[in-house]
């Protein structure tokens, strides 16, 4: 299929303006990857300004890569983690978990946070967290690619995947590179800087380039110096998701439970270790729950 281009909605998390690049109403995920914000980058005087409260996830992994900066994030299973470019976070959140994220004063802050909708299988199990200082590089042509989460080229990344998935930044000096991809899988680009060509179709940061299923290999052409490219594909996310504020659920009955047990500060998410205050849970746009069971 042809290169689509989908422009990223403009949103904002804890201060700083964010590039959302899903979910967007004509493309919902990507694989199992259902969000992506890319933040920054910023100078000096707004590099400390991300700083997210304590806040609940269900059903998803949240996937943290920086550019530039370093960002703290605590979370309710104990972890305390500082992570810097180069530098992997994966939190699950199965059943339940709440974490807090804030930024350190520092030169700059840039970086993509993402989320992978959970399987059924594991949607409900128990949280938890990983850290990988180092990632699996491989060269292909004029890309070094860091392999994220899944296999690249023969790389393959340490982090846990619940669903088939590849997620990997691609590093450009400029030039062209060759990236073999499943031809099976759906695969799509966020530039993060610079900008690149696929099939002729310019792709810049603010948008996503989705690719759809169908090509063993993707031509990537750096048209500027210093372009940094995620790429992201998986299996096609066979189940229905239904996404609400911070929870990746089925049903509006699971994601009222989620809301409840947030507000009401039971043991579903325990206490997070950070100054910043809680972030209280929006009201939901419905006003009764829908008849289980449901497909949405
Ligand atoms: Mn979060």
């Amino acid at each position: 299929m042809a290169v689509e281009i989908t422009p990223s909605r403009a949103a904002e998390v804890g201060g700083l303006p964010v590039r959302r690049a899903l979910p967007r109403r004509e493309r919902r995920t990507v694989g199992a990857w259902c969000f992506v914000d890319h933040f920054g980058p910023v100078g000096r005087d707004l590099a400390a300004a991300l700083q997210v409260g304590p806040h609940p996830h269900i059903g998803l992994q949240t996937v943290t890569w920086l550019l530039d900066g370093e960002v703290l994030h605590t979370d309710s299973v104990g972890s305390e983690q500082l992570i810097r470019p180069g530098q992997l976070n994966l939190m699950t959140a199965g059943r339940g978990v709440a974490h807090a994220e804030s930024a350190r004063p520092g030169p700059g802050c840039h970086g993509i946070q993402l989320w992978v909708a959970q399987p059924e299988a594991t949607r409900h199990g128990e949280p938890a967290f990983e850290h990988h200082a180092a990632l699996p590089q491989v060269e292909l042509d004029d890309v070094v690619a860091t392999v994220l989460v899944g296999e690249l080229a023969g790389a393959r990344s340490p982090a846990r995947t619940d669903s088939p998935l590849v997620g990997a930044d691609l590093t450009m000096a400029g030039g062209l590179a060759t990236v073999p991809l499943d031809a099976f899988w759906e695969h799509a680009l966020v530039v993060a800087a610079g900008a690149v060509a696929v099939d002729g179709v310019a792709v810049t940061p603010g948008s996503l380039a989705y690719l759809g299923t169908g090509r063993d290999h993707l031509v990537v052409d750096a048209t500027e110096p210093g372009t940094r490219v995620l790429l992201l594909g998986g299996e096609p996310f066979p189940e229905p998701v239904l996404m609400w504020w911070n929870f990746v659920a089925r049903t509006r009955t699971e994601i009222d439970a989620a809301r409840a047990d947030w507000k009401r500060e039971t043991a579903r998410f325990p206490a997070v270790r950070t100054p910043l205050a809680r972030i209280p849970a929006p009201g939901t746009p419905w006003t009764t729950p829908e008849p289980e069971p449901t497909i949405l």
